[in-house]
């Protein structure tokens, strides 16, 4: 099962990729979103180059090989790239296998809790909780993330009492009965986080995000030690050695990859596994309703140390109008839950017309063609 063409589908936003081999089996996956056409250049010129021709199911060494041939270039877009082959390459996996990506992964579930994800930070208090409100009565959500501070903000709120008032607001709204959740994207220093993380426990919330900025692992390690709530973080990172050091010196209370950004299935898998051996839990960044979604909840429903929740992001197609109708079927919540499909690999078709409105690339490999 050689792997004999990778193709690209890019828009400036999001890029498929489709990986064939000479068995005739095809798989779909995408790279990690924003700025993807770029990232669709390098899929071929540094992803595509060494795996073509490359047994399609051994998808560890595959890894490996595009890591080591490119060790030079060992950076986002390289790990962006190569998500995009390696989630293919698990969809081809499942799909030979008659099983879902999840359930080679060694999951058997049909649906997974949520919470429902703001990505804005530009709305006020009273119409965030609004919003939440009205989402909880129609989609039944019980967790609920929203946005404090601003983003990489050095201690400056993205405006003056904006993160006193929303989560003050969102639990006077909500009711103390929902998860409340909150992500700082590396907006404090940490004398700074503490002091809202003292703030934060008062209200019950649980989940602290990115309380400073995640390159300063020994700032956030600081607020971790001096608070109870959960501090969380790790979405952007790749290296593998940062991600021991995290875990090791116990820098957060629950990892966040993403698997995009992480380079796959793959690559997540082995902070998932080195974070259980920690006792650290692991909640997936999933921030778009691309494919990143689809990923995380297959992975999470797999794991043995998964979150609680699947972030699932509440902004639609006014907010985020390239993230619409890429593949079907779409997601679907119930009570909260999203619901997961047992059908082969990925178990979605995508959309045609989608396809006919994007930048088309095919590398073949030389020596089949
Ligand atoms: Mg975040």
């Amino acid at each position: 099962m050689i792997i004999s063409s990778v193709e690209t589908f890019a828009t400036e936003y999001v890029s498929l990729v489709r990986v064939r081999t000479d068995d005739g089996d095809e798989g779909w996956g995408q790279v990690s979103p924003y700025h993807a056409d770029l990232t669709a250049e390098v899929v071929h010129r540094q992803v595509a180059s060494h795996v073509l021709g490359m047994d399609a199911d051994d998808i560890e060494a595959l890894n490996q090989v595009v890591l080591d041939r490119e060790h030079k270039f060992q950076g986002t877009y390289l790990y962006r790239a190569l998500c995009g082959v390696d989630s293919a390459l698990w969809d081809i996996r499942g799909k030979r296998a008659g099983k879902s990506v999840s359930q080679l992964l060694g999951g058997n579930r049909s649906e997974f809790p949520v919470y429902a994800s703001s990505m804005k930070r530009d709305i006020s208090p009273r119409q965030e909780a609004e919003r939440m409100l009205a989402l909880r009565d129609q989609y039944g959500y019980h967790s609920f993330k929203f946005r404090i501070a601003a983003e990489c903000g050095h201690d400056i709120d993205q405006w003056p009492g904006r993160t006193e008032e929303i989560v003050k607001t969102m639990r006077a709204t909500l009711g103390d009965d929902v998860t409340l959740l909150v992500d700082a994207n590396s907006g404090f220093t940490p004398k700074k986080a503490i002091e809202v993380g003292h703030m934060l426990t008062d209200f019950g919330v649980s989940h602290y995000e990115e309380p400073c900025p995640y390159w300063e692992l020994d700032w956030t390690r600081e607020v971790t030690r001096a608070l109870d709530i959960d501090v969380t973080g790790g979405e952007q990172d790749n290296n593998m050695i940062v991600w021991k050091q995290m875990i090791d010196s116990h820098a957060v209370d629950i990892v966040q990859p993403d698997i995009c950004y992480m380079g796959g299935i793959t690559r997540t898998l082995k902070v998932a596994e080195y974070a259980k051996q920690a006792g650290i839990p692991c909640t997936l960044h999933s921030a778009n309703l691309s494919m990143v979604t689809l990923f995380s909840l297959h992975f999470m429903a797999a794991i043995e140390n998964a979150g609680k929740y699947v972030e699932f992001s509440i902004e639609g197609s006014d907010y985020y109008p390239w993230q619409q109708h890429i593949f079907s079927p779409g997601f679907e919540i119930r009570d909260g839950n999203l619901l997961l499909s047992d059908k082969p690999g990925w178990g979605i078709e995508i959309e045609p017309e989608w396809i006919a409105l994007s930048d088309y690339r095919v590398s073949y490999n030389k020596a089949s063609s």
